[in-house]
């Protein structure tokens, strides 16, 4: 299998190459020049290897999945490397990704109980481990720079922490994150950790994690690289709940739909691969908050920026979803070129307008709903009452959207639960009024010591930091 920039660079690079470089050298994001094809009777060996959910499964089924995308680690490096990532102890439960009842035809396929509660363990797990297993390989080092608002940098510490080859150094905006969050973040104390509190906003985080990018000699001293949602890799783990789901659920004449909350549209992009691998999935349903620029494409075509407000479900809080690009180079016919002149149009101008064919296109598998703060608080108290499920704000924007979009009622429709209620305690207790506990491996999440660097907005700073101690602590 080889690798394309959505940009139209000429070159095709293995797995392993992209795993490490992120974003290709024109500024595009890395796809499988094609997606493998599943037909009935691989798909049959798919569900033999999930087998129902069953201790095992889980890491069985990603093996197969993965090597469909991967040819330069070995087959038993890679199973070996599945099933150290997709374990109870890890994952909290055998079956990794439990599917549960909400109500007839809607199903909850929960992916928030990893190491800090949120979906992107899934594939940050695995990513940790494919950084150490490709490292030691070539011999090498890297750092791991980002920036968060939250999630992805307690996913990416937790996934990084204590290995050997990686160092990690996280940006997050000093006082913006919930307490949860910063905490997830600031109490891992592993050598290899760094953790900056930036007196600024997310943006500026996000503004000086790219200036040290662009600054060569400062990246290639230090090698750095990026884990954020637009390695490919983590799209591809997050192809393999889809696949479990769909198998689980589905056939080819009951195809299962699902529901995402969405913000980066990484998530949602890698249902969109499992489909186009002949996974049996239906509709995909995108589920926004008030910052809805993507319900807003699927209603009129056009994609403009708008500033971002604030919600409670803060992980959905975006101006413009990075992935969303891999879903366009498909639109345009794969055609880089001509994708790479409409992103610069859209960054010049702040809008975007696809054509008739490409909106009908578009439509033909995606749907799109919002829901408001006022609407997301009352959808968690009646899924409560209703369902018996505390979700979180996030999920439960998910579930509203899935019942406004719902479709054919005789097709399973599966919510996707990005995140645990007590990452978000604050606005879980004021829709019903009791705050949800934390899982018991996260119970003296309050007591745990923090170590963090409190940093001004100020790059040379930041850079001088990292020059004189490797990890600043
Ligand atoms: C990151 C995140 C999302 C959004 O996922 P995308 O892949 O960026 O669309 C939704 N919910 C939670 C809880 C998240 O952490």
């Amino acid at each position: 299998m080889r690798y394309l920039s959505t940009r139209g660079h000429a070159d095709r690079k293995r797995f392993c190459e992209i795993l490490l470089e992120g974003l290709a050298p024109d500024g595009g994001l890395y796809l499988p020049e094609r997606y493998p094809q599943v037909d009935a009777i691989a798909l049959q060996r798919l569900r033999e290897a999930f087998n129902g959910g069953r201790p095992g499964g889980y890491a069985a089924l990603a093996f197969e999945i993965l090597s469909l995308f991967i040819d330069d680690i070995p087959a038993a490096d890679l199973r070996a490397l599945c099933e150290k990532t997709y374990t109870e102890a890890v994952f909290g439960t055998p079956q990794i990704v439990p599917l549960k009842k909400l109500e007839d035809g809607f199903y909850l396929e929960a992916l928030s109980n990893g190491p800090t509660l949120a979906f992107k363990d899934m594939a940050m797990q695995l990513l940790g481990n494919l950084f150490d297993h490709v490292l030691a390989e070539r011999d090498q080092r890297v750092t791991i720079v980002g920036a968060t608002s939250g999630d992805t940098g307690s996913a990416a510490i937790e996934a990084c922490a204590g290995r050997a080859r990686v160092d990690i150094v996280i940006l997050h905006p000093d006082g913006r994150t919930s307490e949860v969050q910063r905490r997830q973040m600031t109490t891992v104390l592993a050598p290899n950790v760094g953790n900056i509190a930036v007196a600024g906003s997310f943006d500026d985080c996000q503004d000086l994690a790219k200036a040290c990018f662009n600054d060569l000699a400062f990246r290639d001293h230090h090698r750095l690289t990026a884990v954020n949602s637009i390695n490919w890799a983590r799209v591809m783990a997050q192809i393999v709940y889809y696949t479990a789901a769909a198998a689980r659920l589905g056939s080819a004449e009951r195809p299962v739909s699902f529901c995402v909350p969405t913000g980066n549209f990484g998530n949602i992009y890698a249902a969109y691969a499992a489909k186009q691998m002949g996974a049996p999935i239906g509709r995909l349903i995108i589920a926004t908050n008030s910052n809805d620029i993507l319900a807003r494409f699927i209603e009129s075509g056009a994609q403009s920026m708008a500033a971002v407000e604030a919600t409670l479900s803060p992980s959905m809080d975006i101006q413009v979803s990075s992935n969303f690009e891999r879903l366009l180079f498909d639109l345009f016919d794969r055609d880089g070129r001509a994708l790479a002149k409409a992103m610069a149009a859209f960054r010049a101008t702040g809008t975007m307008r696809a054509s008739a064919a490409q909106l009908l296109r578009a439509r033909g598998i995606f749907d799109a709903g919002r829901l408001d703060d006022a609407g997301t608080l009352r959808v968690i108290a009646e899924a409560l009452r209703d369902t018996g499920e505390l979700l979180d704000p996030h999920t439960a924007i998910g579930y509203a959207v899935a019942r406004q979009k719902r479709g054919d009622p005789s097709l399973p429709m599966v919510v996707l639960g990005t995140a645990h209620p007590a990452k978000f305690p604050d606005a879980v207790e004021k829709a019903v009024g009791k705050r949800p506990e934390l899982p018991e491996r996260l119970a003296d999440l309050y007591k745990r010591p923090e170590r963090c660097t409190v940093l001004g907005n100020d790059l040379q700073a930041l850079q001088q930091l990292m020059d004189t101690t490797p990890v600043p602590r």
